[in-house]
């Protein structure tokens, strides 16, 4: 972009989309736009999807810049596929699924590196679009390399990101392409994921409490360092729990335990306490002998649990306490299961949480992708929630400071230049 080119507008409301154009931005008649999507879905052992959300998040987006006449090439990454040969990671079942949604016919083309898109394009019909194979077939892709990035911009007048559970890596499609791509912005998924990401960020109404969960200490300390100041009450849960009451010498018997993280557990709830502020532990559980074949299933009194068993869900008094708490709530976010919801033995935790968000009519309810998204989408109040989050670990990034590649590529903050005369 030169120098006089006036920046791209601001949003008032979302700092995190300063000077980041959006779709509406452009005019996309008869221009080729490339959209990079999360098509990322969840398959069973045929290939058959189970769970088309993420799908369904871009339509809003692939649906306007078709209204607008554009001629729109997809491209999205789809599992971890060694190589080409990786045929069930084929984006084959997405393009089909994706044409049955929009009633649209989806071409899939084999090789982005070919001239197949460029020769395409131009004779594209109204009702038909363009997506590429899985991104990560290409080495280049992972490699954020800008000799592919470059084969893509050949066929690529405006560039636009609508992959929010992508836009924390910075890869060849998410990085490099738009870095050779002068006209680009967001989509209108990822506007939606900053605008409610920054209300967390910058202005939570509160109380504002925080649940999580999930099997590591480890994976949530940035978040919780991040968050410590804004957040009104934590709620623990899931297997980072028995790290925190260890930390408070309760005796968790066989239960997942991050040793090295029991310090700095401590640390969290001095801190949080000198705050003025509370942190939730689990009162009681549901435990087990063992994790992948339980034959025997308690609900212990209190806290401690006794040697040889594992706590696998937060116990009925504790689901009471969290309930009572959280009803108090005008913020809320969540990110990690309480429990092993995979199971129905260990759900209730989860399940509960997900009942008690769906019940606070009044508050922001926010779930951080990843799995507590499955736990709120098996729970059946999903569609309750303010909003779920397409990325789990883009969401919690997000939330913990750092910048995201796929955003800052995107953003130009440079003053306007007036020429001079
Ligand atoms: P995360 O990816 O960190 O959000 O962790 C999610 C996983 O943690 C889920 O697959 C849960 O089954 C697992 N999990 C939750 N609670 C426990 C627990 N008490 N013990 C072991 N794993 C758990």
């Amino acid at each position: 972009m030169s120098e006089t080119q006036a920046p791209a507008p601001t949003s008032k409301l979302t700092p995190g989309l300063k000077g980041i154009k959006t779709i509406e931005d452009f005019d996309l008649k008869e221009k080729r736009v490339f959209i990079r999507v999360d098509f990322n879905v969840p398959q069973d052992k045929n290939g058959a999807i189970t769970d088309d959300t993420r799908i369904r998040a871009a339509i809003p987006t692939i649906k306007y810049a078709m209204e607008k006449g554009a001629k729109i090439v997809l491209a999205s990454h789809l599992g971890r596929p060694e190589s080409r040969d990786d045929k069930q990671y084929s984006m084959e079942p997405v393009a089909a699924r994706l044409g049955e949604i929009l009633k649209a016919d989806v071409m899939l083309i084999d090789d982005p590196t070919s001239d197949a898109p460029k020769g395409l394009l131009p004779g594209l019909r109204p009702n038909q679009l363009i997506m590429l194979e899985n991104l990560r077939y290409e080495k280049g892709e992972t490699k954020n390399s800008r000799e592919f990035a470059l084969q893509m911009a050949a066929y690529t007048d405006i560039y636009i990101n609508d992959a929010f559970g992508a836009s924390h890596r910075a890869h060849a499609s998410i990085e490099a392409l738009p870095q050779v791509v002068s006209n680009k912005g967001i989509g209108f998924l990822i506007k939606k994921e900053i605008e409610m990401l920054d209300v967390l960020l910058h202005e939570p109404k509160t109380p504002y409490m925080v649940i999580l969960g999930g099997a590591k200490v480890s994976d949530k300390i940035p978040v919780i360092e991040a968050m410590i100041d804004k957040v009104d009450q934590f709620f623990v849960g899931g297997a980072m729990a028995y790290t925190f009451l260890q930390a408070n010498n309760v005796a968790v018997g066989n239960s997942r335990v991050e040793k090295d993280k029991v310090s700095f557990a401590k640390e969290m709830i001095k801190r949080i306490e000198a705050r003025g502020k509370k942190i939730l532990l689990p009162i009681d559980h549901v435990i087990a002998n063992d994790f992948l074949a339980p034959s025997k299933i308690e609900t212990t009194n209190d806290a401690t649990i006794p040697a040889g068993m594992m706590g696998l869900d937060i116990g009925p008094k504790t689901r009471e306490l969290y309930r009572k708490e959280l009803q108090k709530a005008k913020t809320v976010f969540w990110n990690g299961p309480m429990g092993v919801f995979e199971r129905p033995e260990f759900a209730k935790g989860s399940f509960g949480v997900a009942e008690t968000l769906s019940q606070l009519t009044e508050a922001l309810t926010i779930v951080g992708g990843g799995d507590s998204a499955a736990a709120a989408e098996a729970s059946g109040y999903a569609g309750q929630m303010s909003h779920i989050s397409t990325g789990g670990g883009a969401s919690l990034e997000y939330l913990q400071g750092d910048k995201l590649p796929g955003l800052e590529v995107l953003r130009n903050l440079r003053p306007s230049v007036q020429p001079t005369l």
